[in-house]
């Protein structure tokens, strides 16, 4: 009798080999034999078992991003939260002490205030600009410390000499947020932090189509519970994601260049431009932390510029709507510019004189550059900017 039922038949095997890495979304693996799955589990053997415990598409990006950030065994999680999530879990227990840049990514922030205390962690806060505050957050049984180098959206440069030397005095990690420096421009990993993580949905996969994060320790004890973690709590990465986010790493370091480049030529054609009351970009000489910049950065002032133009909520809608042909959306990263407004998103929740404190008015836009022509990009602002300003009292 015939078999009629259907199966999965293995491909006969080929002379030639593709040239892109396949996507592999097979959930589960299978082997001969309980000896060869033994072998598996206990690392005699090196494959896969279930797609959850990790999958060739994650691994394949991991080691990619490991590279740039020279290092080895990063994770892959599910988003940049979930690589965020795996690094605090990592480094903090019940009745331990987390402190966090007062500027971080505003769900790392919520993370920090709302779900670590339900796990009894006990969270603090510090002005990521300021040695003294710094110190005075870290208090007995912190054991970690996390921040972003350049913050969002209003781009000041932590002092992580600070940092590091605070968390060497008290014995805590430092996780570092590299989403917006990236490899580019600063390695946590070199310069003293324990562990470093990005959102990976942003610049290194590139076109917004991949959500995506990855997590790495320095400490192989810590990068082996990140490992479990994320297997445990149900953070891992999807291979499609993985396999996108592959394909938009390859062009990074060009995207990263030209995106860079348009940046700093936006940033100085904006500067003291009619309507524009203030220009924020690292390399600017009227930077705050101008110096740390440099010091910390180099040439890399990264492709994040904001801005503020004159007037209020009005002038704002009238700069969006004539600025149509850029994508007002509050992401970052994307191939293309975006452009996003802090008081109507990010910092929605924050009370006007608290988002007054930290400079974001509703006039205060922050851009991410892309890479298109650099002479579009900066007519198509100041058309914008003009139109802003004109028939709106
Ligand atoms: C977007 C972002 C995150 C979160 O990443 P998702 O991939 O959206 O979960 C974390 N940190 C920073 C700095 C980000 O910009």
């Amino acid at each position: 009798m015939s078999d009629h039922s259907i199966k999965r038949q293995p491909v006969n095997p080929s002379a030639s080999r593709p040239v892109v890495s396949p996507l592999q979304p097979s959930v589960v693996y299978a082997t001969e034999t309980p000896d060869a799955l033994d072998a598996l589990y206990e690392g005699g053997a090196r494959g896969h078992t279930y797609s959850r415990e990790g999958h060739p598409n994650a691994a394949t990006v991991a080691a990619m991003i490991d590279r740039l950030e020279g290092t080895t065994g990063g994770v892959m999680a599910a988003s940049g939260m979930g690589a965020v999530s795996l690094a605090l879990l990592a480094c903090a227990s019940a009745g331990d002490h987390v402190i966090g840049s007062t500027q971080l990514y505003g769900r790392s922030l919520r993370l920090m205030t709302e779900e670590l205390p339900r796990l009894g962690i006990t969270t603090g806060f510090f002005d990521p600009t300021d040695a003294a505050s710094i110190r005075a957050a870290a208090i007995a049984g912190t054991t970690a410390i996390l921040v972003e180098v350049v913050s969002n959206p209003t781009l000041r440069v932590a002092d992580m000499e600070a940092i590091y030397a605070v968390a060497a005095q008290i014995g805590a990690k430092v996780i570092v947020d590299n989403t917006f420096t990236t490899p580019r421009a600063y390695r946590p990993l070199d310069e003293g932090a324990d562990l470093v993580l990005h959102s990976v949905t942003k610049l290194l996969a590139g076109h917004s189509d991949a959500m995506l994060g990855w997590v790495a320790a320095k400490d192989p004890e810590i990068a082996a519970r990140l490992d479990v973690l994320a297997a445990t709590w149900g953070m891992t990465a999807a291979p499609f994601d993985c396999w996108m986010a592959e394909r938009g790493l390859l062009s990074f370091d060009l995207r990263f260049e030209r995106a860079q480049s348009n940046a700093r030529a936006l940033a100085d054609a904006l500067d003291g431009a009619q309507g524009v009351s203030r220009v924020i970009y690292p390399s600017l000489p009227s930077h705050p932390d101008h110096n740390r910049a440099g010091t910390l950065l180099g040439e890399n002032a990264g492709n994040m510029v904001s801005f503020e133009i004159i007037g209020g909520r009005a002038q704002a809608n009238a700069l969006t709507k004539a600025a149509s042909a850029i994508a007002f959306a509050p992401t970052l990263g994307d191939i293309n510019t975006t452009l996003s407004h802090a008081a109507s998103s990010s910092h929605r929740a924050l009370s006007e004189e608290a988002r007054a404190d930290i400079g974001i008015t509703e006039g205060f836009f922050r851009v991410s550059v892309g890479i298109e022509s650099a002479e579009h990009l900066i007519a198509t602002f100041k058309k914008a900017i003009t139109a802003s300003q004109t028939g709106i009292d």
